[in-house]
């Protein structure tokens, strides 16, 4: 029996958790489940939108499933106040990865068949979560200028491009691609460029590819990536992500994980989806996708193997809005554990 987290989230949340949830426990039905509120929207007035508690909660678990989080614009700022100096960052969901030292966010873009008219993808983004434009060093200085620090770091970039190389090695990918702009971004980027050109040093037989970013965008676009790692810094691995995973079919569809050295947190690509919260419009497929990932990283490829395989059977007569359907998140929740189940008919999974 295995205990993980649940982080319910704002907007679409509830809903797409409630669906994962009832997949998770046809796929897997050993799991059990500790709900933990966070966010600005958990009710109940004056409040820490990140309890220490809850931070504790998801350490001691080791894993947790993190639905979308809303983010208030421009004032969705998160102080932590420590003796050692006050902790700041820009935004809920960073916080969440900052105080849990995650650093990877791994979201494999992979066209699903008979969904996207688009060009078939299939590779792995990479995003290093740690520091960046998203480092929370913000200033504005009178009226008119305002100015960000992107931040990079040597240690972070040894220890993403570690984790890159390894992944490429053990998934089979045989390649890293190094989104940057270090053209332009001569120090910050360049430092970026440096060391994973020196990390690759030590895996011989991983090709490591640098491209700039914006011809990497493009690139996406037309489908014209090969199967590789694709390694990228905070910002650009956010709008990239996005970006290939509307190339999908779907923005909906997208699963992501975050990793530290000793814990994970899963989440889908997307957010909180405020525009239909409540309508029963919500793809639920990227946090079932991330379920998978979840099982897989606790050990059980074949309940894993289980889901992906339930939700392409589903996905081929059950579809929601955002592909062209009609079907609600329940009718896909549905589905996808009918699917489970006729295909482990055995006990543990009956
Ligand atoms: P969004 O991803 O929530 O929505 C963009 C568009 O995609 C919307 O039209 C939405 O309806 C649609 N969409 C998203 N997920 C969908 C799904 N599962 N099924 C069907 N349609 C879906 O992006 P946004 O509108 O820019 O952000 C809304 C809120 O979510 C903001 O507060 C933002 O900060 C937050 N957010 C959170 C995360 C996270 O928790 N990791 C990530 C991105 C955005």
């Amino acid at each position: 029996m295995a205990t993980v987290g649940i982080i319910p989230g704002d907007g679409i949340g509830p809903e797409i958790t409630e669906a994962t949830v009832r997949v998770l426990s046809a796929a897997a039905p050993y799991l059990s489940y500790e709900y933990i509120p966070v966010g600005h929207l958990i009710p109940g007035g004056e409040h820490d939108p990140l309890p220490d508690a809850a931070v504790a909660g998801i350490r001691r678990l080791g894993a947790a499933l993190k639905a979308p989080l809303e983010a208030p614009r421009r004032t969705g700022r998160i102080v932590k106040v420590r003796p050692d100096g006050d902790r700041v960052y820009p935004s809920i969901n960073n916080a969440v990865r900052r105080e849990l030292d995650l650093f990877a966010n791994v979201r494999p873009i992979h066209s699903v068949p008979g969904i996207s008219s688009g060009p078939d993808l299939d590779f792995l983004i990479v995003r290093e979560v740690s520091e960046g434009t998203y480092s929370g060093i913000e200033y504005r200085i009178g009226d008119d200028v305002a100015q960000a620090v992107k931040v990079v770091t040597r240690a972070a970039w040894e220890r993403i491009a570690h984790f890159s190389f390894r992944l490429a090695v053990e998934q089979g990918y045989g390649r890293v691609i190094l989104g940057h702009k270090a053209n332009v971004l001569n120090l910050t980027d360049g430092l970026e460029l440096e060391v994973v050109q020196d990390v690759a040093r030590q895996y011989p037989e991983v090709e490591l590819k640098d491209m700039m970013v914006d011809a990497l965008g493009q690139a996406i676009v037309r489908g014209a990536v090969p199967r590789a790692v694709v390694l990228l810094d905070n910002q650009y691995g956010d709008i990239l992500s996005d970006v290939a995973a509307g190339v999908t079919g779907s923005i909906g569809l997208g699963p992501g994980a975050n990793f530290g050295e000793s814990v994970a947190v899963f989440e889908a690509c997307h957010g909180a989806a405020p525009d239909i919260a409540g309508t029963g419009r919500a793809n639920p497929v990227g946090l079932i996708l991330s379920g998978a990932m979840m099982l897989c990283h606790l050990g059980d490829a074949a309940a894993a193997d289980a889901v992906e395989a339930a939700v392409e059977t589903a996905l081929r007569s059950v579809r929601t809005p955002d592909l062209g359907g009609t079907a609600t998140t329940s009718d896909v929740a549905d589905a996808v554990v009918e699917a489970v189940r006729a295909a482990a008919p055995s006990p543990a999974r009956a």
